[in-house]
């Protein structure tokens, strides 16, 4: 790791980053020609602490001092017509974020393609998922480069390297497997008939049958616009109510990932900055962002997601809560109480850590270099 305490420009964050990846041994594992993608989150209307794009930059020029063909990758959100649903909406939010081909110095591609639809199948023996939806293009890469903007999150208690991969790196249907029991299906007493669902539908997958929708779920795969437009909300899907079903599917997901890519071929970096207490996403279209809960820490790096998660849990358990935080009103002030358990006393985010253990994603154990 590299903390977040500069004195000096030969102390800057940026470079010191490249420090971190050069003592991470990132050479080592990335070569000539190699197609890297290096993977980030560019934000969600109304938020303000997601990565900056400078961080972005400064590991395309790295890989590219490499040799290495690096491309900036992400994946539509769960919902069509939500901010992020196809690939245009979200580049047009990235840019108002400061992303764009120029500041990052490299092409910017939304995997699965416009409107989320480009992906292919990958079978896994997951907890809860038997196949994982993951990015056509994703196999392009030889290689790929997490960076995760460390935070807590309303549903699995935190986000970092697992969450970048399982639920940024796959495809709207397994992103509704994460979030929903089953795909939607019709309230026939709601339903009057009026086709605008069978309208919005880009798979064909609804038809009317009697004057009602009919649902076919082999053709659904999860883009949720016919029940953003159904005016009478006849189309319905049950959230899982257990945190740990969504933790679980996470998982799997993630493994898909890594597998698809090779265990030996992703390489994380967790940034503990401006860490907040909720995820970067829009959360149903009214995205906002609040104080940092502690003060800036520094960057990891690492090969193994889930060490890399569980020493930014810690580091950020270790640190003081700033005054006024979230942190702080739920009473997480002193440097050692677990911020994650307090904030959201519901999740337990130690599950989601000894499941991508028991699925082989990688162990809690690590030790911990500081490069200065
Ligand atoms: S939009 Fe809603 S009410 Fe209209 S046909 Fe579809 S399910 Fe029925
Ligand atoms: S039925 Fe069609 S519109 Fe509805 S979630 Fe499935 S693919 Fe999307």
């Amino acid at each position: 790791m590299v903390d977040a305490r500069s004195r000096s420009s030969d102390e800057s964050l940026v470079r010191k980053l490249v420090r971190l990846m050069d003592r991470a041994g990132l050479p080592g594992m990335v070569g000539k020609g190699d197609r890297v993608a290096v993977k980030t989150h560019m934000g969600a209307p109304l938020t303000t602490r997601y990565l900056r794009p400078f961080y972005v930059r400064t590991v395309v020029e790295y890989l590219r001092s490499l040799g290495a063909e690096p491309t900036v990758v992400e994946t539509t959100g769960l919902g069509l017509l939500d901010p992020r649903g196809t690939a245009e909406k979200y580049l047009k939010i990235a840019v108002s974020h400061g992303f764009t081909e120029e500041t990052v110095d490299a092409e910017i591609l939304i995997m699965d393609g416009e409107r989320g639809l480009d992906c292919v199948k990958i079978d896994v023996d997951g907890f809860r998922l038997k196949e994982v939806s993951v990015p056509r293009r994703l196999m392009d890469f030889d290689f790929m480069v997490g960076l995760a903007h460390f935070k807590g999150h309303e549903i699995t208690g935190f986000g970092g390297a697992i969450k970048n991969y399982g639920a940024g790196c796959v495809c709207k249907e397994t992103k509704y497997y994460i979030h929903f029991e089953n795909k939607p299906t019709v309230d026939e007493a709601l339903c009057d008939g009026c086709g605008e669902c069978v309208d919005a539908c880009p798979t064909g997958a609804i038809t009317l049958r009697g004057g009602k929708a009919k649902v076919d779920w082999n053709l659904c795969y999860g883009c949720k616009a016919c029940q953003s437009v159904c005016p009478r909300k006849a189309l319905k899907s049950t959230r899982h109510r257990d945190p740990k079903e969504v933790q679980l599917r996470v998982v799997d997901a993630a493994y898909a990932v890594l597998k698809t890519l090779g265990f030996d071929k992703v390489f994380s970096l967790n940034f503990l900055i401006e860490v907040d207490w909720r995820c970067d996403c829009e959360h149903r279209q009214r995205g906002w962002s609040d104080l940092p809960i502690v003060p800036d820490i520094g960057i990891l790096a690492s090969m193994d997601p889930v060490a890399i998660d569980k020493a930014s849990i810690d580091l950020v358990n270790k640190a003081p809560a700033i005054p006024g935080s979230q942190a702080y009103e739920v009473g997480a002030v002193e440097p050692g109480s677990d911020k994650f358990r307090l904030i959201y006393p519901d999740i337990d985010w130690e599950f989601m850590l000894k499941a991508s253990e028991k699925m082989g994603l990688g162990s809690q154990e690590y030790k911990l270099v500081k490069v200065s």
